[in-house]
């Protein structure tokens, strides 16, 4: 693999840098804010950073860079996409449109019909519309295709009962898209149908889960006799399944990850060099430390060459597989050790919580140490991870 930029690809990433340069809202530049969150905040600061930076991207038909031209996305390459994601998490800046962008959109252009298509993906790339993942179960997650959530066809309707949880903002959601069994008694993943559900139907009930880092993320969405058009359903009745597996985050390199962990040890490093670094006498005393430190910087560099194994197969127009599975297993778990190391190092100061006058680099890492015990059990625990390591990727006998 070539590690530099064709002439191409550099003014491509030059071009990418001056649109976040030059229209890049404040409030993401000092790192404050969420574009998911801003879309329907009732700080209309927030709210006209969010709407800036959809037009800014927009503006460039980057809204949706993986979505081919046709249906209004960017058909950036493999190459391009990476650069361009590269570029966005090196500043901070945050990508627009959602699961509707990265989930949702990729799975209607595949599975959707025409109708589906001219309804749904406009209001996607507009930022008019949030669509979010009803999925998991509370008896079925790893095993998802045990899922219960029951929908029985009424004439022109399927009517849903059930529950689904742990759905990442639900709560600013304007419609879900969700799987259901319609036949139960298929063998498990044949009696399974993908529905597209308006949020606001009658009969849906969101409540909130909120989190150990009091965060309000998760919910648990119910079900009660909720009627949806037979017409939202995508693809076939009980072939659902594979509509919803249908591969649709092209971002599997992970190179978010990477970007961000090398921003934070960046801070860090910083930090230490100011006045008040609480942790610089712990530092000076603890040679253990400072090695900790140094393994983190390196394991940051590893973490950048997974992403760039990925995007190199995917230029040549591999999927990548277990390779995919493996910079996901070592990016959720470096996150967890950069916290780790960080927390170690605050000492005492970690146990207070942001806000507090105590609080080392205004708690990100006590913040992080708590919010990233998730990064190993969300889309696919570490355990699924390394089954298909074990077995795609090593060849071993299923157990
Ligand atoms: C941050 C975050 C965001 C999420 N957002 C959403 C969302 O928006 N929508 C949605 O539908 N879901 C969402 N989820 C749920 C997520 O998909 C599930 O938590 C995940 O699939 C694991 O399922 P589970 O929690 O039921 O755990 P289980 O599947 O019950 O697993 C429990 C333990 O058993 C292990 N295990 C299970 N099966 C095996 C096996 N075959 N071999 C070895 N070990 C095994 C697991 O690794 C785990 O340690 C989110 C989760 C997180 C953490």
């Amino acid at each position: 693999m070539d590690w530099k930029d064709s002439a191409d690809q550099a003014a491509f990433r030059a071009q990418v840098r001056q649109v976040i340069e030059n229209k890049l809202p404040e409030r993401y530049r000092a790192g404050d804010g969420d574009w998911e969150r801003d879309r329907k905040s009732e700080d209309v600061r927030a709210r006209d950073a969010a709407t800036a930076w959809t037009a800014a991207l927009a503006e460039q038909g980057w809204v949706a860079p993986h979505w081919p031209k046709e249906f209004g996305g960017a058909g950036l390459s493999p190459m391009e996409q990476f650069i361009f994601k590269q570029e966005m998490a090196q500043s901070g800046a945050p990508s627009v449109g959602g699961q509707g962008v990265s989930q949702l959109g990729p799975t209607l252009i595949v599975h959707g019909s025409d109708e589906q298509k001219a309804q749904h993906l406009p209001k996607i790339l507009s930022g008019e519309v949030d669509w979010r993942q009803g999925y998991s179960e509370p008896g079925a997650g790893s095993d998802l295709a045990s899922l219960q959530t029951r929908a029985i066809r009424d004439g022109d309707d399927y009517v849903i009962n059930g529950q689904k949880i742990w759905t990442s903002l639900a709560h600013h959601a304007d419609w879900l898209y969700v799987l259901t069994r319609t036949d139960p008694n298929a063998p498990k993943h044949r009696g399974i149908s993908f529905l597209l559900v308006d949020k606001s139907t009658p009969g849906i009930t969101v409540r909130p889960l909120i989190d150990m880092s009091f965060r309000h993320h998760f919910n648990e969405v119910f079900f009660e006799d909720v009627r949806v058009p037979a017409s939202n359903r995508v693809g076939e009745e009980n072939r659902g399944w594979y509509v919803g597996m249908t591969l649709l985050d092209y971002e599997r390199s992970n190179i978010t990850g990477a970007v961000a962990n090398r921003r934070t040890l960046n801070k860090l490093m910083a930090y230490l060099g100011t006045p008040d670094g609480k942790a610089k006498s712990t530092l000076a005393d603890n040679p253990g430390l400072r090695l900790e430190i140094a393994d983190r910087a390196i394991e940051t560099e590893v973490m950048f060459n997974y992403s760039f194994r990925i995007i190199s197969m995917q230029a040549r127009g591999l999927i990548p597989n277990y390779e995919a599975s493996m910079s996901k297993l070592y990016n959720s778990e470096l996150n967890q050790r950069t916290a780790h190391t960080g927390t170690k190092l605050f000492g005492l100061h970690s146990n207070v919580w942001p806000g507090d006058a105590h609080a080392a680099m205004e708690g990100e890492f006590t913040r992080t140490y708590v919010s990233s015990v998730s990064s190993t059990i969300a889309a696919g625990t570490s355990e699924i991870q390394r089954n298909i390591i074990a077995t795609r990727g090593l060849g071993l006998p299923r157990g």
